[in-house]
């Protein structure tokens, strides 16, 4: 991971900007606060859920409330349609403490153990604040991953429906010039141009580079998995982003399973005077999923044993996690050889093949899928009831990320490890660092 120390905030000495702000902490126009009910972009009521929270601007210190209920948030009438014709009935913890700061202009840092509404929580925030009448894009919300992104469209496009939220996803692979048509609308009359965009990094930037998009109208800007979006892989790209010139005006929401205090650190040099909703490392994590594992003598001892396993993967559905597209490849091939009905997904894969096998995955028609950790992050699958790790992952933080694929939203779920003694130690380390015994696996295993 990259450290900490070098600065995510540009340090461009263009105009004054949303980012170059943020460095000083200047915060020289707030997003108005309390509401003024005139205002498209302000919810009907927003005014009752404001004064239980006292009324402070954006730019004070935000007095924490827990909403038990979705009817206590002042949210339109529409989008508490869109919630309710989700099948959303009350709000999750980081949903009851997040969504009203959000509609009301605060930036938000907010951790939250994977599968318990993130996605629900800025969605719901973000698309409060736009004014479905304009023609223009008003969030952003940035993912490390397409199915990440298409999933979360799929939450806006549900939630935001009696509003007539338009969404549209934009990551690479599928020919730029089409993001290009649908944002531009040059070809459309009248036009109908998206008001959230899910995007990847690099596509987001090249969107804004070309000058497709423009900062200007984008109100609410959204890291999802912003400790991955800080790291290695995305940091310069995020960076790049930032430093395109961005208006003091835009919101910025980044929402994560983990957040390393580095990751912290940075993330809080871009938002300015953030709502805070974080845990401890310990917090996050791993409650109501059952952990094992199971010893094999030798590598190639595993593919037996997983085979062993099978018919208790299949009974729901189960993820089976590999490090490298090789092995997922590999595996996938042995499993089908003895006959077992399965499929893997990677990152390396055409497009088009991928979007195939999860929809396949979703559908219930794939029900044990091979992934490389493409899918460890985010990825909702309800009826994931296990997540078999063939390999430890690489990085001990994808191990919360990819377990947390079983167990989504308080259900049942289950992961086991096949390691060998080599393997020993890396699992004694994922044990201390989330104090969390990982039990062998019993030999009258039921799961569910
Ligand atoms: P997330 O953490 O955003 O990936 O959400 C995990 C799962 O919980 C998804 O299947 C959501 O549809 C579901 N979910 C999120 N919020 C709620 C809620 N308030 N009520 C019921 N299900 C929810």
């Amino acid at each position: 991971m990259s450290s900490a120390s070098a600065p995510i905030i540009p340090t461009h000495s263009g105009a004054p900007d949303r980012f170059a702000a943020a460095g000083g902490n200047d915060r020289s126009s707030t997003p108005p606060y309390p509401p003024n009910p005139s205002d498209p972009l302000v919810p009907k009521d927003a005014g009752a859920a404001a004064s239980d929270v006292s009324a402070p601007a954006p730019s004070t210190k935000y007095v924490m409330h827990e909403y038990k209920s979705f009817d206590d948030m002042g949210l339109h009438d529409e989008i508490l349609r869109g919630i309710y014709s989700f099948g959303f009935e009350k709000p999750s913890p980081v949903q009851e403490k997040a969504i009203v700061p959000m509609i009301a202009g605060h930036d938000l840092l907010a951790q939250a153990q994977s599968g318990t509404g993130k996605t629900g929580t800025f969605v719901i925030g973000g698309i409060s604040r736009i004014d479905h009448t304009k023609n223009e894009v008003q969030m952003v919300v940035i993912s490390p991953t397409r199915e990440l992104a298409e999933q979360t469209a799929a939450v806006a496009k549900g939630i935001g429906s009696y509003l007539g939220i338009r969404t549209h996803t934009a990551t690479g692979g599928p020919p730029v010039n089409t993001d290009i048509d649908v944002i531009s609308q040059s070809k459309m009359k009248p036009p109908h141009v998206p008001h959230v965009l899910l995007v990847t990094p690099g596509r987001f930037y090249d969107l804004l580079n070309r000058k497709v998009l423009s900062p200007n109208t984008i109100k609410v800007l959204v890291l999802d998995e912003a400790d991955q979006m800080l790291e290695a892989r995305f940091r310069e790209q995020v960076h790049c982003i930032l430093s395109l010139g961005w208006p003091a005006t835009t919101q910025v929401a980044l929402l994560s399973a983990t957040m390393t205090p580095d990751v912290v650190q940075v993330a809080k040099s871009i938002l300015r005077n953030p709502v805070e909703i974080l845990l401890e490392p310990e917090e996050v994590s791993l409650e109501g999923i059952k952990q094992w594992f199971v010893e094999v003598p030798r590598e190639d001892h595993k593919l037996d044993t997983l085979c062993d396993l099978y018919d208790h993967l299949s009974i729901q559905q189960a993820t089976i996690f590999v490090n490298t597209r090789q092995k997922a490849e590999w595996l996938a091939d042995q499993m089908k050889r003895r006959g077992f009905d399965l499929n893997y997904i990677h990152g390396d894969m055409d497009v088009g093949e991928r979007k195939f096998r999860m929809t396949e995955f979703r559908n219930g028609k794939c029900r044990v899928l091979i992934s490389t950790d493409l899918l460890a992050r985010g990825i909702d699958v309800q009826q994931i009831s296990i997540v078999i790790n063939y390999e430890l992952p690489l990085q001990r933080e994808n191990y919360i990320h990819r377990i947390g694929r079983s167990g989504r939203f308080g259900r049942k779920g289950a992961s086991i490890n096949l390691i060998t003694e080599r393997e020993r130690r890396a699992q004694e380390e994922i044990e201390t660092h989330y104090e969390k015994k990982i039990l062998p696996l019993p030999m009258d295993l039921k799961i569910y």
